[in-house]
């Protein structure tokens, strides 16, 4: 038997992109490789890469740049480029960089052994087209347990977007919204618990959007969160990323009533102005967002929200920003990510006037700070409370183990190894700067 041969994979941006490429080292470990952590042993790097920051395609080409070392030391090394930037950009990463060997976009990935073999036959292999057929039948089951190691793991229920937001490429890049069916998707969860997963989270750009074929019609996701409820095992559901239009009353029933529903909820409203949110074809106003958080807070009052802000979006007035703060402010999320508006090429609002750098990162500042004063304080109410942790690995120190909350924090508490994959109750005894200390009860 040949040895196999060897994969590494750098992922950047969002948790769809960290499931895609356990996908992608699984579709690969059809064709013979097993992957490993340092690009210097590697016989095929593949870039996964995320068009969401801001200048993306020139970040991948400056690590492409990065490699040529690799490459020129290894000539046999391929090199791939897969995930939103290999969509946007197509056969142009292969012009700018020759020492690409492939390209592939996330509607493709289940072609991936097809086009090693095609690479290995001393041929360049692109494929970005949007394919017919449903590509999740294509690739090996999910290997989070087994890659990772911890008992998370992602389920991509939904992918694709049909929201059209001006300032997003998923709908060009990822295309129009497909569901899963849902008897699949149970059967998935079933197998990813038997392998000691206990807390999954499910995937999907626009989620809540979900409605995949189930037995007796169409399933929403609180139809499918609820079926997942019911597997012995299953300890912890979780879903990201979410649009408020999406969040119906039978989602926001599941948060009250489903158990293993954790309070934690990721619901990006990105400006706290009407006039912005028009601008950017959000489709609902601030108000209609804050009086949604009511009624998810009323269903579930424990839950923690978690947002996402653009800011210096084309048009956004320092009245318009103001509004963002006062939505902030009354929201006061768990966490929340805020970044620069940076336009994207074939986006509506690509062509519109931006309000320069220098006030955008003067707001940005100013938001972040606000974000973090929240975050912190946040984190040192959970100071004294009883919760659960799931216990995910040994920590730095001797006899550590760490967990994560139902909140998402990490925390960290004295025990012995065998609690790795368990729930265990704690009691929060200190906050750090990023995580909690906790001691078993
Ligand atoms: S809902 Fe999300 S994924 Fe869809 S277009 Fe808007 S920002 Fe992009």
């Amino acid at each position: 038997m040949s040895a196999p041969k060897k994969l590494f994979v750098k992922t950047y941006g969002c948790q769809m992109n960290v499931y895609d490429s356990e996908r992608m080292v699984g579709a690969l470990g059809t064709a013979g490789y097993e992957q490993v952590q340092d690009p210097a042993e590697a016989d095929m790097i593949l870039l996964n890469t995320c068009h969401i920051r801001e200048k993306a395609a020139e970040k991948v080409y400056s690590e492409l740049g990065r490699m040529r070392p690799l490459k020129d030391a290894k000539p046999d090394l391929k090199i791939g480029v897969a995930g939103c930037v290999a969509q946007a950009e197509g056969a142009e990463i292969m012009r700018r960089q020759p020492m690409v060997d492939l390209v592939v976009g996330p509607q493709a990935y289940h072609r991936l052994p097809a086009m090693e073999a095609k690479v290995q036959a001393g041929e360049t292999a692109l494929d970005t087209d949007f394919p017919e057929e449903d590509k999740f039948d294509h690739l090996p089951a999910p290997r989070g347990p087994k890659a990772s190691r911890a008992p998370t793991a992602f389920l991509t229920v939904q992918e694709g977007c049909d929201k059209f937001c001006a300032f997003c490429v998923v709908p060009y890049t990822r295309g129009a919204e497909v569901s899963r069916p849902g008897a699949r998707l149970l059967a998935e969860a079933r197998d990813l618990v038997e392998r000691g997963v206990a807390d999954i989270t499910l995937l999907g750009q626009n989620v809540n959007g979900y409605h995949g074929a189930g037995i007796d019609g169409d399933w929403t996701l609180a139809r499918l969160i609820r079926e997942l409820a019911k597997i012995d095992g299953l300890e912890r559901i979780r879903y990201t990323t979410s649009h408020p239009n999406d969040m119906t009353d039978d989602l926001i029933d599941a948060h009250g009533e489903v158990e293993k529903l954790m309070p934690y909820l990721h619901l990006p409203v990105q400006s706290g102005s009407d006039a912005v949110l028009a601008g950017m074809n959000r489709r609902h106003t601030a108000e209609e967002y804050l009086r949604l958080i009511e009624r998810i807070r009323a269903a579930r009052p424990d839950i923690a929200m978690s947002g996402d802000f653009i800011v210096g979006f084309p048009g956004e007035t320092e009245a318009d920003f103001a509004d963002t703060i006062a939505l902030c402010e009354e929201v006061r999320y768990a966490s929340a990510f805020s970044f620069k508006y940076s336009a994207r090429p074939g986006t509506p609002a690509a062509g519109r006037t931006f309000v320069g750098d220098d006030v955008a990162s003067e707001r940005l500042g100013r938001l972040q700070a606000l974000i973090t004063d929240h975050q912190r304080s946040f984190q040192r109410a959970q100071v004294g409370k009883r919760m659960s942790l799931l216990v995910e690995k040994a920590g730095r120190e001797p006899g550590q183990m760490i967990g994560k909350t139902p909140w998402l924090h990490a925390a960290h508490f004295d025990g012995p190894q065998t609690t790795q994959g368990n729930v265990v109750e704690v009691e929060i005894i200190g906050s750090n700067t990023n995580s909690l200390s906790a001691r078993a009860i």
